[in-house]
Parts: structure tokens; sequence; C-alpha cells
């Protein structure tokens, strides 16, 4: 088993991104192009099958045995096709049979991104050693992944544990997703930036708007933005607290730009929690930033397929 290796790839909106990865998550090939999100389907494809073809020209592609394929969603794994919201040119796209096409029919693994970021997390990440974990992407939107029970829990179509369309407000705004209130409506990216314009906050004199900017005016003491990550915290916390609730998760793993924002989040973020996260089985419940870099995607896909290739038996997997 530790001679064998994976592919996997890590399908966003910007790039395509594939490696060669052995059982210890080691990244030993890698390949990437731009992800030409609007084109035709089968632009993108093609992108995708350069990236195959740098893989499988590769020596060590002879001890490849399955392929991970962790995509921006929504995904179907039932199905094999994916939908990113993202790549128009893609709908009910059969991403799973063109990738077995190109890499000599070996079996093939697709999971949604924030699943796929889960399981990189719970390998060798925050959530290490935790059975039972929400791990959570904060940044242009929110997604995020189960573990449970010690394994991965995709679901039956790979988008189990994405958070971000969780309604925390009932009567809220209108979220693009076609629901109201949701955590991402409130906690994205976007959103923390979107309110602390409307509330007054004026970026300095780069322009930068972004939440990395309301952050660092956090940070610095504005009120606008203080109170515009404490609103983006309590949104998290009540979402948190919702599925501690639900399936008795004990952490909560917070990665993404937003993640980074430290404790300008995290700490309004733990005072939030314990108001909503009330019931005595769910108070010890703890939140921790991500620790895996951006080559999370990558190694939650490749953990994955080493899933699949061991008959699901890989530990911490
Ligand atoms: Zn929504």
């Amino acid at each position: 088993m530790h001679t064998d290796l994976v592919a996997a790839l890590d399908i966003g909106g910007t790039k395509i991104a594939g490696a060669l990865v052995d059982g210890d998550g080691r990244l030993l090939v890698r390949a990437q192009r731009a992800t030409p999100a609007r084109e035709d389907g089968d632009t993108v494809m093609r992108a995708v099958e350069e990236v195959l073809g740098e893989l499988t020209a590769a020596p060590l592609w002879a001890r490849v045995r399955a392929v991970g394929i962790g995509s921006a969603g929504p995904v179907d794994a039932s199905a094999g096709t994916v939908s990113p919201v993202n790549v128009p040119g893609w709908r009910g796209y059969p991403l799973v049979a063109r990738v077995r096409a190109a890499t000599g029919h070996l079996p093939v693994e697709l999971i949604g991104d924030g699943v796929a970021i889960t399981a990189a997390e719970h390998w060798q990440g925050a959530a290490r050693g935790h059975d039972n974990a929400l791990c959570m992407v904060v940044s242009t939107g929110v997604g995020g992944g189960l573990v449970l029970g010690g394994r991965l829990h995709p679901g039956p179509t790979g988008n189990a544990g994405h958070i971000g369309h969780i309604s925390v407000d009932l009567d809220g705004d209108p979220c693009p997703c076609g629901a109201r209130g949701c955590v991402e409506r409130i906690a994205s990216g976007p959103n923390i930036a979107r309110r602390a314009l409307e509330g007054g906050w004026r970026p300095g004199p780069d322009g930068d708007t972004s939440a990395a900017a309301v952050a660092a005016a956090a940070r610095a003491g504005d009120p606008v933005a203080v109170a515009s990550f404490e609103r983006a915290a309590q949104a998290l916390a009540a979402g948190i607290a919702a599925t501690a609730t639900l399936v008795e998760i004990d952490i909560a793993v917070i990665g993404g730009g937003v993640g980074k924002a430290g404790e300008v989040l995290f700490a309004p973020l733990r005072r939030a929690l314990t108001r909503y996260a009330t019931l005595s089985f769910v108070q010890r419940l703890t939140v921790a930033p991500a620790r895996m870099g951006t080559d999370a995607g990558l190694v939650g896909a490749a953990a994955a397929a080493l899933s699949r290739a061991a008959g699901a038996t890989v530990a911490g997997v």
C-alpha cells in the first residue's frame, strides 16, 4: 500500500491543480493550469486534460492506483457530475467519466471542495485526532464538510456539511442560492466588507475594500469594522452550534481568507458560541483556525482517493 500513489485534482474557479501524492500526503509531482472559467465546457475540460497529461507523463505515474477529485460545487458524486457555480460551461458535466477516460480507467473518487478541505484537515491539520469535526472554508463563499465517527462524511452526492447555506436569519437578506439569511450571506468575505462599507467604514489610501482590509481596521480599533466581524462571527457561531447540536462535533475548524483574520474573528466567535451552544453535550465544543495551506484541496482529494484505493481503511481518513 505505501508504495502506491494516487493522483489528486483540485478544481476551482481560478485554477486547476493536480499532483501525484503518496500515502503520507506528500506531493511528489505537480501540474497546474488557469481555469478558463468563462469558456465552454470542452475548453475547461482540455485544461484538466493538460494537467492530467503532465501527471501521466511522469515516471511515477506507473504507481498510481486511483484518482481523487475535489471540485467547486455543487457536485453530484453519485452521478459523477459537477456544476460549479463559477464555471457556467459545466452544468451536470460528466467529469468523472472524462477523467477516467484520460487516466486509463483508474477508479475515480469525486468530492466537493469543502469536503476535500475537511479530509485534509482531518488527516494532517487542525482536526487531526478528532472523530467528530466540522471544517469550514470562509472566503468568497462559505463551504464545509463533516467528519463523523472518525470517517469523512461526504453524503450521497458529496456535499454534506455545506454550512454556508444553513439559514441563521429567518427573514434575512435573499441569498444567491434562493434561501434567506444564509451563513454565507452574512459571514463571507465580500459580505463582511459590504456591511462595513454600508456602516460608513472607508478604506485607506490604497483603496483596498477586501475583508482583509476590514480585519486590519478592526485590529486598529475601528468600531464599524469590529462590528462587521462580530456579526459574521455571530452567524458562524449559530451555524456551528446548530451543527454541534445535530451531530455532536467537538471541534470546528475555520480556514479560508476570513479564517486568517485571527482574533478579530475568533474572539467574538468564542463569545457567540457560549450564547448559542448551550446544551451540556455541546459546551466542550472548540474552534480552531485551519492548519493546512494552499495545498489542502489536493491533499484532501488524495485522502479520498487513498481511502477508496484501500477500501476505506486508511487510518484517519
Ligand atoms: Zn444560501
